[in-house]
């Protein structure tokens, strides 16, 4: 028996990957729905994910997969992502889109970037030794003052200088010199960056695709069942209501430090390894607004401090079936420290003043829809610790059986798309491990 813990697209993935082969397994998931992050929401006509959910693929086998399930439809979508900054709004990627800000500030953009090419090729620059430098080495101080500093900041909740950027390489497009100097005299680069298009289905929002991964499984997707204890000599997990799941292997996708808690016997090492692992929460505000002012593209990067969201995002702009004619579906998101308590309703108080701040909701009007949704955890969070301490706890699972896997089991920087092939590849490993021969 191999046990699939969680049942967000990582678990639905590995349990599908199972299926196939023709194992013996068992989906546990703790809440009354599977899909995690990627499921959707239907509130007074308008349709949520919880928080702005976009299907990029880069693997060919993944693209064949996710294309090949039943009952879902795609939409392959053109990105529109915009930088909102000081009241305008520029392309994403900021630093590949200089046009439209002041020309001083191009200016020093351009300098500053340029600086930093010359002591590239003279080999005049020390390593980075973190985020911060890293960042100010490939793009010059003024754009790190301008966008990168404060957005990430406001993203991570956490000193730059206190990060590493070995996640850096797929999510911050570091564009060359020729592109920097074409998008500051206003030739667009729109194609840059992890996503230049996407898939997103064609109804139901991304809880469609949770629903076609999850819909071969029938009995064997267990919901409303949690684990909160594993004997890892044994092979034996218990739920919160005292049910008993004996296994071979497991895929774990669950945070991992919440696993490496319920993990029983554990060293002492595994355990202050568990403690060392942070993250932020993420506060999703789902607005239904009818006859929205104005809304730009399918979202927007804010980095200012005066505005609370770091980003905001029109999801019936990329599905217009998610709002009802005349209205839009928007969301905001706002980071937290992984322990902060959050008032709910003095920060939609917040996010409503500054929609129509930003043109987007007309003064004096409240939205018909707020769908407030907290995810935590939402970003691991790179920290010098968090090498060491997520290796040492997933060799140590691994040799009890257990195969952690998705954005948070193997605690990483994960998309869908990752999260799903790193549900797959567990699920392979778990099969060998309970001697069912090779994938
Ligand atoms: C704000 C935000 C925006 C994002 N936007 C995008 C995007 O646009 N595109 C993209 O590709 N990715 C995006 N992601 C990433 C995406 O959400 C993840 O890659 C994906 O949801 C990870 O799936 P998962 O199955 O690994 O984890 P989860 O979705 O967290 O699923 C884990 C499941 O395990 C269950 N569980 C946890 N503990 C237990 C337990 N003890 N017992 C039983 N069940 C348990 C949970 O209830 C959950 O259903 C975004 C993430 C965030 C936070």
């Amino acid at each position: 028996m191999i046990l699939v813990l969680g049942g967000g697209v990582a678990g639905l993935a590995a349990a599908r990957a199972l299926g196939e082969r023709g194992a013996e397994f068992l989906v546990l998931e703790r809440e009354r729905e599977p899909g995690g992050w990627c499921r959707s929401i239907r509130s007074g006509g308008y349709l949520f994910d919880m928080s702005g959910h976009f299907l990029h693929l880069s693997d060919p086998a993944m693209r064949a997969m996710a294309l090949g399930l039943q009952g879902v439809s795609w939409d392959a979508v053109e990105r529109d992502a915009r930088v909102f900054l000081r009241g305008r709004l520029t392309p994403y990627p900021f630093q590949a889109n200089l046009h439209g800000h002041s020309a001083a500030l191009v200016r020093r953009c351009l300098a500053d970037f340029a600086a930093e090419r010359i002591r590239e090729a003279t080999g005049s620059a020390s390593a980075p030794r973190n985020f911060a430098e890293w960042l100010v080495r490939r793009f010059g101080r003024t754009m790190c003052r301008e966008f990168f500093f404060p957005y990430n900041r406001k993203m991570w909740r956490t000193p730059l200088g206190d990060m590493g950027y070995s996640w850096t390489s797929w999510s911050v497009p570091v564009p060359a010199f020729e592109d920097i100097l074409a998008g500051a005299r206003g030739e667009t680069r729109n194609g840059m960056g992890y996503n230049p298009s996407f898939l997103y289905p064609r109804s139901g929002g991304m809880g469609a695709l949770v629903a076609a991964l999850a819909a071969p499984l029938r009995d064997r997707l267990c919901t409303r069942t949690e684990i909160v204890r594993i004997d890892t000599e044994r092979r034996v997990a218990w739920s919160a209501g005292g049910e008993r799941f004996p296994y071979d292997a497991m895929v774990a996708t669950a945070p991992l430090p919440a696993l490496a808690a319920a993990c029983r016997p554990a060293p002492r090492a595994v355990r202050s390894a568990g403690g060392k692992l942070r993250w932020v929460k993420v506060l999703s505000l789902n607005f239904g607004i009818r006859d929205p002012e104005t809304t730009f593209g399918h979202w927007a990067y804010v980095p200012e401090r005066a505005y609370p969201f770091f980003r905001i995002g029109f999801l019936s702009n990329v599905s217009p079936g998610s709002a009802p004619g005349g209205c839009a579906s928007v969301f905001t998101e706002k980071s937290f420290p992984a322990g902060a308590a959050i008032d709910v309703r003095s920060e939609i108080r917040s996010s409503l003043d500054h929609l129509v701040r930003m043109g987007v909701l007309r003064k004096g009007r409240a939205p018909e829809v707020v769908e407030p949704i907290v995810l935590d955890p939402a970003y691991v969070v790179f920290d010098h610790a968090r090498e060491g301490a997520a290796k040492l706890l997933l060799e140590h699972l691994r040799e009890k059986g257990i195969f952690a896997a998705g954005r948070y089991g193997a605690w990483d920087y994960n998309g869908m798309e990752g999260s799903m092939a790193d549900g797959i590849r567990a699920a392979g490993e778990a099969l060998r491990a309970a001697g069912g021969g090779a994938p």
